[in-house]
This record gives structure tokens, sequence and C-alpha cells, in this order.
């Protein structure tokens, strides 16, 4: 299974390859990152870009260009959006829990998780505590209505 199919239900839409907007002369070109903190990010590039030219655009941003200079209308618009928008949510979650996985936010969810079981233990040491003093108030009762009952008898 391809990535881009499971991320939205009607499939990757077409995205143009534009005449660069900084008049270069040359098409943008599509590449796909292979950096640490954006694997498989897709990305649209100058080939100019780095001598003269600063176009380079993530992908969601390359087609927020593409609809603000009408190359994409109508309904195109909204699928292209959202299906960016996915995407992006999509490679930001993946982001999320390598960050995770690489142990960057390890900190704050253990401490929670360290509180909440704290706060377990306390409550079951409270419960203890109560059957401790009942059994200790029926015994007491107990010895209570012994003493009395060997008291009248003795009478
Ligand atoms: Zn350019």
């Amino acid at each position: 299974m391809s990535p881009s199919s499971s991320f939205h239900g009607r499939g990757r839409p077409f995205i143009h390859l534009i005449d660069c907007p900084g008049a270069c002369g040359s098409f943008v070109m599509k590449h796909v990152s292979s950096t640490e903190d954006h694997p498989g990010w897709v990305y649209y590039r100058c080939p100019g870009h780095g001598n003269g030219c600063n176009f380079w655009h993530w992908e969601r941003e390359y087609v927020a260009i593409l609809v603000k200079k009408k190359f994409l209308t109508g309904a195109n618009v909204v699928d292209a959006i959202g299906w960016s928008e996915d995407t992006r949510e999509e490679l930001e979650r993946r982001n999320e829990q390598r960050r995770a996985r690489a142990g960057f936010i390890r900190g704050p969810c253990s401490e929670e998780r360290m509180n909440a079981s704290l706060l377990q233990v306390g409550r079951q040491i409270v419960l203890l505590l109560k059957i401790v003093v009942g059994v200790g108030v029926l015994l007491c009762m107990m010895c209570l209505m012994l003493v009395m009952k060997l008291w009248y008898c003795n009478d």
C-alpha cells in the first residue's frame, strides 16, 4: 500500500507543476524529502532555487499557491486543499510518534502516568484503612457484648 492511498478516500488529486512564479523560465519540480525531520514529505522547488530564486514549498503551501494563482478551480480546490491538509496532518502525526519513540517528549508523559498511579495507590490505602477500622469497631462491639453477657450471667 502506498502511503498516499491511506490519507484520503478519493486519493491524490492532480497537482500541477507550474512555471516558476519567479519567472525563471523553468518548471517547478516535485521532490520527496529524505531528511530526518521530514521523511517522505513532498515539496516543490524551482530548479533555480538557491541560484537567485527562492521558490521552495511543502506540498500544502504549494497547493495554496496553486489555488491563489487559480491553477485549481471549483471542486478541485476543495479536494486538493482537503487532501493536502489531511496529508500534512498524517505526516505531522508520524513526526510526533517518531519523536515520542525517540524519547523527546517522554518526560511529561511518564510523570503524568506516575501521578495517576500514585493517586490510585492512595485510594487503595484509604480503602484498606476503612476496612481495618470497620473490622476493629466490629471486634470491639463483640467484646463488649461478650463482657456484658458474662456480667449478666454472673449476676
Ligand atoms: Zn524559480
